[in-house]
């Protein structure tokens, strides 16, 4: 049939309430309860300073919040229902209190890398249509260069940001001076100031398919596109995946250095502990040893992870010189896991005394995020593979562009998924949507997949252009449009190289000078290769470093129609690299 064959997920459908994130994660079940649990539990803790919120502290700092950007004169005209506000920053404390602040003034979220350059941040300013942005000390820097290239006068610029002083008394922490590029700033704590709304925005019943979150993802091809997460794009999330999470024990503790920006901490890290009761370290940024030490301090059991964390857990002195005999639990995700590593850290943990399951997630910014998920029962015998189909949603292997074509069974094809947790859309893009939804509802991963006899689905290809720095997505497209701008390059195409030991792919350039006659040796080759990956070091955040190379080429191998033949490229960097 032209629909072909659908796969179901193994588990029953769950019920999916149609409701507002911020009613769902904070609603009262009785008296001192909020979300399902004692209001005076740790929500949030500081790594650092270890100053914590509580869970009714959480929602009533965020009720302030978004009562202070309703009605502070400042915010009014730019925080009406439905405007969008740019969140950029690192983790922290204040993370969550602007998160669900906005969400309860009924705002939209557009959540950036805090290691955005000035230019990547203006994409995501002008193309999500933020009226406000909300950025820490440090970051206030790169938003006014932002604001200057975009034309803004820096009065004018001045008066959209919101800043998140380094001082921590509102939460109980310790004083700390703001820096002078704060001042005249409105802040956070300005708006706590004002009192707090009586109830948060309702997006109830239809109104749940409005847009929540506007994560930036760059898809199959091109440049990074709002995803529009609804309300109930989130809340069916939680529900899909909260019942596949190994049971509470009442000793838990979860400890997330994934950034919180990113779809898979935002849903799993900021919304889904909270569902289930857990308390959550917050560590500014990944650091080894703080890792292994902060797993001591605070006798944390639970960590959700990318595979290059598990390196770290591998190889790292740091771990066996803290006592990490406390976890039990880790989950991978937002990137391929090997089994090798996966034995190489159990190993590591039980000699320390760690019995500790590590199982891993599948998805993307598009459906969530997480489709899959590989089962505590099932972590040891299936390692490798990303588990089974999560609850409500359904699963394609097709094997052409179309759908028309279903992969034989056990054969590789082009995973599709339908079901509640799929975007609405990329933001303001009719064609990337449906370039990438077909008109039945179901989206293209870009991912090529296997799915054996038991229904576990192992992920072996990658159809899309995309590669992946450590779970940070780079997008070769805008690499590309950058080197093309450099006086010494006539074009360009980067690609993705495994590098086994950090467990993730490297961006690698390939380029054509413009004056070959400049490169005759290869020593003069070679000189400009280095100069293009440092001149890239001006141009991006750290994620979209030239860390897998440049290599110079006579042209760019592309077909008929101007497509860069990636395949191709890729080849030639295996044989590069058998070839030193
Ligand atoms: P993002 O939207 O940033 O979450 O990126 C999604 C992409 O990350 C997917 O399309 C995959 O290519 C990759 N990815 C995520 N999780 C996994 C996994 N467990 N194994 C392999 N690739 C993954």
């Amino acid at each position: 049939s032209p629909k072909g064959t659908i796969y179901k997920s193994p588990y029953p459908d769950v019920h999916i309430p149609k409701t507002s994130v911020f009613t769902h994660v904070f609603a009262s079940r009785g008296p001192g309860d909020v979300g399902g649990f004692p209001g005076a539990t740790k929500a949030f803790v500081d790594a650092v300073s270890g100053a914590y919120l509580t869970r009714a502290q959480l929602r009533d700092l965020a009720l302030s919040f978004g009562h202070g950007l309703r009605t502070h004169p400042a915010t009014k005209p730019l925080a009406r229902r439905g405007d969008t506000v740019l969140i950029c920053s690192p983790n922290s404390l204040a993370w969550p209190v602007v998160l669900f602040g906005s969400v309860a003034a009924g705002l939209r979220c557009t959540t950036a890398n805090s290691a955005y350059t000035s230019r990547e941040l203006a994409h995501q300013y002008t193309d999500s249509q933020a009226k406000l942005l909300i950025t820490t000390e440090d970051g206030i820097r790169t938003v006014r260069e932002m604001f200057a290239e975009l034309g803004v006068a820096k009065g004018e610029g001045d008066k959209r940001i919101i800043v998140v002083g380094r001082d921590l008394r509102w939460a109980g922490g310790p004083t700390i001076p703001s820096s002078a590029d704060a001042a005249g700033l409105l802040t956070m704590e300005d708006l706590l100031k004002g009192g707090k709304m009586e109830s948060e925005e309702k997006f109830d019943g239809k109104l749940s398919n409005e847009t929540s979150y506007l994560c930036y993802s760059s898809g199959t091809t091109g440049k990074p596109k709002g995803v529009e997460t609804t309300h109930l794009n989130v809340i069916g999330l939680l529900s899909i995946i909260s019942p596949h999470f190994p049971p509470r024990k009442a000793q838990d503790v979860m400890i997330s250095i994934l950034p919180f920006y990113h779809i898979y901490a935002l849903t799993q890290v900021l919304h889904l502990p909270f569902l289930l009761g857990l308390p959550v370290i917050v560590q500014p940024r990944f650091e080894p040893t703080k890792f292994c030490a902060n797993i001591e301090r605070y006798k944390v059991t639970i960590g959700l992870i990318v595979p290059p964390i598990l390196v770290v857990l591998a190889r790292h002195p740091a771990a066996e010189k803290y006592n990490l005999s406390t976890l039990r639990y880790l989950c991978s995700g937002a990137a391929p896991l090997g089994k090798n590593l996966v034995h190489q850290v159990k190993q590591r943990l039980r000699k320390v005394g760690a019995i500790c399951d590590i199982s891993q997630g599948y998805g993307l910014t598009e459906t969530s995020p997480t489709t899959h998920l590989l089962s505590v029962e099932d972590s040891e015998r299936k390692m490798g593979s990303i588990g089974s189909l999560l609850p409500n949603l359904e699963a394609r292997l097709v094997d052409d562009d179309d759908g028309n074509v279903d992969a034989e069974e056990g054969s590789p094809g082009e995973l599709w998924i339908r079901g509640p947790t799929v975007m609405k859309g990329y933001l303001n893009n009719p064609t990337a949507t449906t370039n990438s939804i077909t008109p039945d509802g179901w989206f293209k991963t870009g991912d090529v997949a296997i799915k054996d006899k038991e229904g576990h689905y192992y992920i072996v290809d990658r159809r899309k252009e995309l590669i992946k720095y450590k779970g940070f997505q780079v997008p070769p497209a805008e690499l590309e449009a950058i080197l093309l701008t450099h006086p010494d390059i006539a074009d360009s195409a980067v690609i993705g190289v495994d590098d086994a030991v950090e467990a993730t792919e490297l961006p690698r350039a390939y380029v054509v000078h413009a004056y070959p006659e400049k490169i005759q040796t290869a020593a003069a080759e070679a000189l400009f290769a280095q100069s293009v990956v440092k001149w890239m070091e001006t141009q991006v955040a750290k994620h979209k470093f030239l860390r897998g190379g440049v290599g110079v080429i006579d042209e760019i191998p592309k077909s008929a129609a101007g497509k860069i033949l990636r395949r191709e490229l890729r080849e030639l960097a295996k044989q590069e690299a058998t070839t030193v």
